[in-house]
């Protein structure tokens, strides 16, 4: 046998040598005299890289390096600065935030006044009797602490409709013009599974609506996003992910014209990061029949996983206990799709070859997606079908080693103990050790990823490295200290686990000779960080298959 691998060896880089090109490959650009962390556990720092036709040439010591310098030969002297693999956000909504925000008010401001003031400036530029959008909205963010009333919006804009998603999605806020507009009085009924809230003191609309008495809005509301806007939304956003150090996004709800967004923007040179595009359920039997499975596309833009949901929010408190959230003894939250239905859809893509990532946050949602994964295994055994647990949040030892034995991949939620810090106590102390549990995962040897869900938590990869290795929110408050990780691990996390994530680890997620020329360059070296501070350190520049994406 011994003979028959050398053989296949030896063929292999006779095969190698013949694709070589006459002359020896030369580097186009070198970074030296830098503090590189290469997350490569065979050679983990370095001094400089060479980069060629969007690879890395070699990644060593400074005269290594620049050993390989030829004539033309760009060389950039870093001066000492810190470099990392470019950061992987394997799981939020890029293309669907940047349509947002090219029609939408950025509504994540600390007052309401502020609120008011950005509103009534875009009504300004908006054509009389037109709607006015916002988003990013969070009821618990602002000095006031109180939620908007539909008075703030009237006074705010009288003479528009105006309407406010709230940062989770599920709930939102309305002017009387709007409400006008979309068909709701006072004595409007609760839709199933929605809700209209009323002022209790005068039985007045206060303006709050949720779940689905947010069709009514969505009906009303002409949003009409034509091709070129998709396409805009992707470089709009991709100069957001750009400049905060991300390099890699998973689109975890794509729809095909998320898709197309992404094929029409990298083909104007305007996608700046790496695009790995879920497929919605309800697109998976088109997307079958033309052939198309997990994998089809380029290092640039590649079809994802199939997305499947199972239970609710972590945010705005829906996802499904096993023990009721806090203060709420009945609340167990809820489930969004039955286990069949999620073992009929799953089993569609499982056996087409298909990646499933299906989202699951609280205990019950995560041993529900388990039994239908494991299921799916047992009758029909795949050998590296890389399940995704979106979010997985609330565990425990059952499921974890459950996560182990099938090799799935758990993304869960980044930022939030930082920047939601204000609704971890719906948790309590003691489930807070189980949630967005990075430590156990690392433990079992799980290979877990940094995932911000952008809109609903922030995207910036320091706010996740200081999230993950303080578990401390922004007023100081600790939540599940027992999961905290080193920040050498979050970065890890933040990089080769996301590349892990997606197939993709043998081109991206570290600092390695052949691999995508995707890095970042800090002005401070997080190694050396006050762990309290890690959210300051700033992105210098970002670079994406060789080319700087970013220069502050
Ligand atoms: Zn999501």
């Amino acid at each position: 046998m011994a003979n028959g691998v050398k053989r296949r060896e030896f063929l292999g880089s006779m095969a190698g040598f013949a694709l070589l090109p006459l002359e020896q490959e030369k580097p186009e650009l070198i970074l030296h005299n830098a503090n590189v962390w290469t997350v490569n556990a065979a050679e983990p720092r370095a001094q400089a890289v060479a980069i060629s036709r969007g690879r890395f040439l070699a990644v060593g010591s400074n005269s290594d390096v620049l050993n390989l310098a030829v004539s033309g030969v760009q060389k950039i002297d870093l001066g000492g600065k810190t470099v990392l693999p470019g950061f992987i956000d394997a799981h939020s909504h890029p293309s669907e935030a940047g349509r947002l925000h090219l029609r939408m008010v950025d509504c994540d401001l600390r007052s309401i006044q502020a609120i008011q003031t950005a509103l009534r400036e875009r009504a300004t530029k908006t054509p009389a009797g037109e709607w006015v959008l916002g988003f990013k909205y969070d009821d618990t963010k602002t000095e006031e602490n109180r939620a908007l009333t539909i008075a703030d919006l009237d006074a705010a804009v009288p003479d528009h409709p105006v309407r406010i998603q709230h940062r989770g999605g599920h709930t939102s806020y309305a002017n009387s013009l709007a409400f006008r507009k979309a068909g709701i009085d006072e004595k409007t009924p609760d839709p199933p599974g929605g809700q209209i809230s009323h002022d209790p003191s005068t039985g007045k609309l206060s303006g709050r609506v949720a779940e689905s008495a947010n069709n009514y809005f969505n009906k009303a509301i002409p949003l009409n996003f034509t091709r070129e806007d998709c396409r805009e939304g992707v470089k709009l956003i991709s100069k957001m992910l750009a400049r905060s150090g991300i390099t890699s996004a998973t689109e975890a709800q794509g729809v095909p014209e998320d898709l197309r967004a992404y094929q029409d923007a990298h083909e104007a040179g305007e996608l700046l990061y790496r695009a790995y595009c879920f497929i919605n359920y309800h697109f998976l039997d088109p997307m079958l029949e033309a052939g198309v499975r997990t994998g089809l596309g380029d290092e640039w833009v590649r079809v994802g996983a199939v997305k499947l949901v199972c239970d609710g929010s972590i945010s705005e408190r829906t996802a499904r206990l096993s023990v009721p959230y806090e203060g709420r003894p009945s609340d167990f939250g809820i489930l969004v799709m039955t286990e069949e239905e999620m073992y009929t859809h799953g089993r569609k893509a499982h056996l087409a070859g298909w990646q499933i990532g299906t989202h699951a946050n609280g205990d019950v949602g995560i041993d529900t997606t388990l039994r239908v994964y494991e299921r799916l295994q047992r009758e029909s055994p795949r050998r590296d079908p890389r399940f995704r647990l979106e979010h997985c949040t609330v565990v425990n030892d059952e499921l974890i080693a459950r996560i182990k034995a099938l090799g799935a991949i758990p993304t869960p939620f980044s930022t939030y103990v930082y920047y939601h810090g204000e609704k971890m106590r719906y948790y309590g102390a003691d489930r807070l050790n189980h949630m967005f549990a990075l430590r156990s995962f690392i433990d079992a040897g799980i290979r877990p990823t940094q995932a911000s869900d952008y809109p609903p938590g922030p995207f910036e990869p320091m706010m996740a490295l200081e999230s993950e290795v303080t578990r401390t929110d922004s007023k100081g408050n600790v939540w599940g200290p027992k999961q905290r990780i080193t920040i050498e691990e979050a970065i890890r996390v933040g990089t080769l686990h996301g590349a892990y994530a997606s197939y993709e680890e043998n081109i991206k997620g570290s600092l390695e000779a052949g691999k995508l020329a995707d890095l970042v360059v800090l002005g401070r070296d997080p190694l050396r960080e006050n762990p309290s501070t890690l959210i300051t350190v700033p992105i210098e520049r970002t670079m994406v298959g060789g080319r700087w994406s970013f220069e502050a």
